[in-house]
């Protein structure tokens, strides 16, 4: 009997991908469950938009869902289609994004709960509603402070005209600008602002917190949590160490080494030059996989088989490769086809993204499509 082609297909791609992604589903499992003691007896949802940061929405919802997570939040609307096709209706999602002008009908049918963002949305809801005579599941977002989604201040007159007997919204929500700076005076502000707000939608359950808004203490968790970055490891309060477990090791294959003279120079520009006679490893791993070019000269990988030896970033990050100074490793200890950590433990996606001026969330979210992914 042969081998299913599935399984041939997994094997080679294995061999033929460039670099290999591995998420560790049972770190988010273990990430969602510390979460959630942390916010009990508030519920903790999980943010699974854009693809789950990168890490793939479906396998990280249905990990999470196995988990006794019941509430998802997505961006999109497609986003919310994709992920009812594998969740049943007694998992909640809710869309972000609001409803886009006559997709009401879309929402019905896949079981999505959209976040309505304006006082449109929100009057439309209202009278698909009272059409139907049906209260369909929809929440509300106000805006406390961000100037981003949400019903202003200047719109707040029109909810005295809503007949909330005929529409009950299943939430109301809004959105932390600064939760990751504790002492920042706009997490008060905004919690005594959403405070106030929440009054105006009677019987609703509440949700202010994301990720960092959970450590700000109680007040701010209200009913439900909105938990997005912790799950995948990213540090949700930068002060201090993080208490998440890491998710990923991004492993790239080296796929050529060589030896330089010193005065020779690497990459693109020129920017390195040896300052003496050198050997290097080429892994494929490029700008165009959203490894940022703006790391060149500035990090460091390692060989899982030497992990106390840091191997240098030499020169600039190419579309398609990278260059790492493996002069210090034993001549023989190394060849092609070898992995070298690039994202993991050594380096979590954090302190990667310092070296950048950006955030973990953009390295996540910038994980390419060319890595085959593997799911532990
Ligand atoms: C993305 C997002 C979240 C998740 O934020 P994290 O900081 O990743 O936890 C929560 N709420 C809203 C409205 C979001 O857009």
């Amino acid at each position: 009997m042969s081998q299913p082609y599935s399984l041939i297909d997994a094997t080679l791609f294995t061999q033929h991908a460039g670099a290999e992604l591995y998420i560790n589903l049972s770190a988010i499992v273990q990430n969602y469950h510390y979460l959630k003691q942390k916010v009990t007896p508030a519920q903790c949802g999980a943010v699974v938009k854009a693809n789950a940061y990168g890490l793939g929405m479906i396998p990280v919802a249905q990990a999470l869902a196995k988990t006794g997570c019941r509430e998802f939040f997505v961006a999109h609307l497609d986003e919310g289609i994709a992920l009812r096709s594998i969740l049943g209706k007694e998992y909640l999602i809710y869309v972000l994004h609001g409803v886009p002008h006559g997709t009401e009908s879309i929402y019905l049918e896949h079981h999505l709960i959209p976040i309505l963002n304006d006082v449109h949305q929100l009057r439309n809801w209202v009278s698909l509603c009272k059409d139907h005579h049906n209260s369909y599941q929809a929440g509300i977002q106000f805006d406390t402070g961000m100037s981003r989604f949400g019903i202003g201040q200047d719109e707040l007159f029109e909810l005295q005209h809503i007949d909330w007997n005929i529409f009950q919204p299943a939430l109301v929500m809004s959105h932390l600008a600064c939760a990751d700076t504790p002492n920042h005076p706009a997490n008060q502000q905004q919690l005594e602002q959403f405070q106030a707000l929440k009054q105006l939608v009677p019987n609703s359950r509440a949700s202010l917190a994301a990720s960092s808004g959970i450590f700000l203490g109680n007040n701010w968790h209200f009913d439900l949590i909105r938990a997005g970055i912790a799950l995948y490891g990213g540090n949700p309060i930068p002060d201090q160490p993080n208490p998440m477990q890491n998710v990923i090791s991004l492993q790239g294959k080296i796929i050529q080494t060589r030896y330089i003279p010193k005065g020779a120079s690497i990459g693109y520009g020129a920017t390195f030059t040896a300052p003496k006679d050198m050997r290097l490893a080429l892994i494929s791993i490029g700008y165009a996989d959203g490894f940022f070019r703006a790391f060149s000269n500035k990090i460091s990988a390692i060989s899982p088989k030497f992990p106390t030896i840091p191997l240098a970033l030499l020169g600039r990050v190419s579309m398609d490769s990278l260059c790492l100074d493996i002069t210090d490793l034993p001549e023989n200890g190394i060849q092609i086809g070898d992995k070298i950590e690039i994202i993991g433990n050594h380096y979590p996606i954090d302190i990667l993204a310092q070296q950048a001026d950006t955030i973990g969330y953009e390295i996540l979210t910038s994980l390419g499509n060319r890595y085959h992914r593997i799911y532990t």
